[in-house]
């Protein structure tokens, strides 16, 4: 059946307003079911996930506790990927061996190396975290943290630049192909340079999706599937004349980002991620909702991106 990368969203795992660990375990153990029944049909599955909620609640602890000393962006994202790769491992390998299905599950701690020239380290515009009122948000100006202002509140922002190279494939593509179910680059990858040979941590954050898509060509993934809150991607979103996307072409799709039609942060990077993962050789991208995953395999729901 070949290899299938699935990217799930960080909401897929935790609602940050209802974020108990309760609730947490009933929607990883229901994404869990989702991707178990996946792997039941035959496909050689790699997982990666999101960590926006996670990761803002690292920091919004750190913030808070003032007891101890803050660490840096890369280690955060470090802890989201120990942190969501134990509950996605352990609920998906619960469900295997209820399916009597015999197949190991392992998380990768995966590493990125990020473009260092990237105008977003100058100019950070990723927002991240909690909304704090102003009060707050002055005192942590002065303490050197980046905010802006937006209708909720103040938010810190970080630097998001662009994903290069994931510094283990070589690691994850014989994972795969030893059959194994690999959860890797959770949170986009833990962001790094290398200078001098040296490899370092950077105070940044990466785009899970654009992460995923250098991942599905780097294991020879035929599809990537993109599962996020909504079923498909739309022109006009959200508007009265609101089109939903079933297929388009990579250059239909890079006329609509051009168009503006896809939400900066949110569809435009799934849309990016997408025609990067076609034209590097994968044969379609798809973007659907996590209760759709099956039908979206099987074309019957979802939006198609192909060459
Ligand atoms: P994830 O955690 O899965 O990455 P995001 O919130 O980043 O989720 O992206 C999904 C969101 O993108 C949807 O909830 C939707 O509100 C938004 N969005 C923006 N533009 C569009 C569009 N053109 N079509 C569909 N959804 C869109
Ligand atoms: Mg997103």
């Amino acid at each position: 059946m070949g290899t299938i990368m699935i990217a799930i969203g960080g909401n897929a795992i935790l609602n940050p307003e209802k974020g108990n660990p309760q609730e947490q375990q009933r929607l990883i153990d229901n994404t869990a079911g989702e991707i178990v029944e996946i792997i039941r049909k035959g496909y050689d599955v790699v997982l990666t996930h999101g960590n926006g909620p996670q990761i803002g609640n690292i920091l919004a602890m750190q913030e808070e506790c003032g007891l101890v000393h803050p660490q840096p962006l890369d280690v955060c994202g470090a802890q989201t990927q120990g942190l969501i790769g134990y509950l996605l491992q352990q609920s998906i390998g619960n469900r295997l061996k209820e399916k009597r299905i015999n197949k190991q599950v392992v998380t990768l701690l995966t590493q990125v190396l990020v473009d260092d020239s990237c105008v977003s380290f100058e100019n950070p515009t990723k927002p991240i975290g909690l909304y704090y009122p102003e009060f707050k948000a002055r005192k942590m100006i002065e303490n050197g943290i980046r905010m802006i202002m937006d209708k909720k509140g103040y938010r810190r922002v970080v630097a998001s630049p662009m994903p290069k190279k994931i510094v283990e494939e070589e690691a994850i593509k014989d994972l795969v192909h030893s059959g194994i179910i690999v959860i890797a680059a959770g949170g986009g990858g833990i962001p790094v340079v290398r200078r001098n040979d040296i490899l370092a941590g950077v105070e940044a954050v990466v785009d899970k999706d654009l992460t995923g898509s250098l991942l599905a060509n780097a294991v020879g993934a035929e599809t990537f599937l993109i599962l996020t809150d909504v079923e498909k991607a739309a022109l006009f979103y959200g508007k009265k004349n609101q089109v939903d996307i079933d297929e388009m072409t990579v250059s239909e799709a890079e006329r609509y980002i051009k168009e503006g039609h896809f939400g900066k942060g949110s569809m435009e990077p799934k849309i990016l991620a997408a025609v990067q993962f076609v034209r590097s050789g994968g044969k379609h991208a798809i973007i659907s909702s996590l209760d759709k995953a099956l039908q979206a395999i099987e074309g019957r729901a979802g939006t198609k991106i192909t060459a």
